[in-house]
């Protein structure tokens, strides 16, 4: 569950006299001229406040509802954040590689790729960010490279690091948003208790100003074409559920470009869910790899953009050989105890490889005799 109503309170007033605060620093070098709304709100209010008599209950609510709004309007009150630094990947095309550990304060929660390719018609974003401030920084950092608008988002799948950051991209006006049906589905189903999950990870005043925006997403099947503008177009595709029920790829053919999303990882071990089917993971592998040249530049979900090659042995090899693996401890009359101890040590140097080697393991064995996976909010 989110925050209870008392402790929602607290946290939107420790957020707006945070916001408050940051606001010196984000304003402190814009030009004289140039007035913060919020900060004037402030000046207003204070106004209000000398004539007024007696209970001032009333005013504090109406102000409270009025910087909600001003917030709701710019999707993002607060300081930029230093995130990594930009990747070129190709003409026009620029990832920024999140972390390769656990999402957590020290990284924002920015621990998969955001990507942004420049078009003539405008910019196309892959990846809303994990938080509204994730995704402010992410844009500032556009708004550096190109004067072209943001017009398209699509996110990879329904994580929290994929979506949490989507309403940073409708408030500052982004109306075509893209995502798979399921994931868009079980994003919404699930926001509260993602919302909650990555608060309590990465931290509580980051995440709490997300909203659930799904119902502006355009939803789609297989496959999608946007046409981008000077003849360009891309393709948003969905070639199966694995690591996730419902994944959004984005293949850029004039730019010779695969935005994987979670379907391939590069070097990070990989991380298997309650929701992940690792039989039906290999099969999208398959086809993904099918209906792209093989020299197609990847950027993977996690990790630096690479070749097809190295995601097919970080990701569809080693879910082959752990699955092989699984299938002989079972045959061999094992169970957990013995999956768990399956020698994957030629792995050992991937990221994380310690917090999900074993899990990987009991993930596939569960898997392999029908036991109940649970949940995941991720
Ligand atoms: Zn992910």
């Amino acid at each position: 569950m989110a925050l209870n109503f008392e402790q929602g309170i607290i946290m939107k007033n420790v957020l707006l006299t945070i916001m408050f605060v940051c606001s010196f620093d984000v304003y402190a070098s814009a030009e004289s001229n140039i007035k913060d709304p919020y900060l004037e709100g402030f000046k207003a209010y204070a106004l209000e406040l000398k004539n007024m008599q007696g209970d001032t209950t009333q005013s504090f609510l109406d102000y409270a509802a009025e910087a909600e709004k001003i917030e709701n309007s710019v999707g993002y009150i607060g300081p930029e954040l230093t995130l990594p630094l930009p990747t070129k990947v190709a003409d026009g095309v620029y990832t920024v590689v999140g972390s390769l550990i656990w999402h957590n304060p020290s990284n924002y929660g920015l621990n998969n790729n955001l990507t942004f390719m420049e078009f003539e018609d405008g910019v196309f974003v892959f990846n809303a960010g994990p938080n509204t401030a994730v995704a402010y920084s992410f844009h500032q950092m556009i708004k550096r490279m190109t004067d072209k608008p943001v017009k398209w988002v699509a996110v990879e799948n329904s994580q929290g690091h994929a979506y949490l950051g989507a309403s940073y991209w409708t408030d500052i006006g982004v109306k075509n948003l893209y995502s798979h049906e399921v994931a868009n589905q079980s994003f919404h189903t699930n926001f509260s208790e993602i919302k909650h999950s990555w608060s309590e990870r990465v931290g509580k005043l980051m995440t709490l100003p997300s909203r659930d925006v799904t119902e502006k997403f355009t939803e789609f099947k297989d496959k999608l074409s946007v046409s981008t503008g000077a003849g360009e177009s891309i393709e948003i595709l969905n070639f199966g559920a694995g690591h996730t029920p419902g994944s959004t790829l984005v293949y850029v053919p004039s730019r010779n470009v695969l935005l994987t999303g979670d379907v391939a990882y590069n070097h990070r071990s990989l991380a298997l869910f309650a929701y992940t089917d690792t039989k039906k993971w290999m099969e999208t592998f398959e086809r993904m790899i099918a209906y792209v040249p093989d020299d197609v530049i990847i950027i993977p979900g996690h990790g630096a953009p690479t070749t097809v090659q190295k995601i097919k042995e970080d990701t569809y090899d080693y879910l082959a050989f752990l699955r092989g693996a699984v299938a002989d401890v079972i045959k061999a009359g094992g169970g957990e105890a013995e999956a768990m101890l399956i020698d994957q040590s030629h792995y050992k140097s991937r990221p994380v490889y310690a917090q999900t080697h074993q899990n990987n393991a009991v993930h596939i064995y569960k898997e392999m005799m029908d036991i109940d996976l649970g949940q995941s909010f991720e």
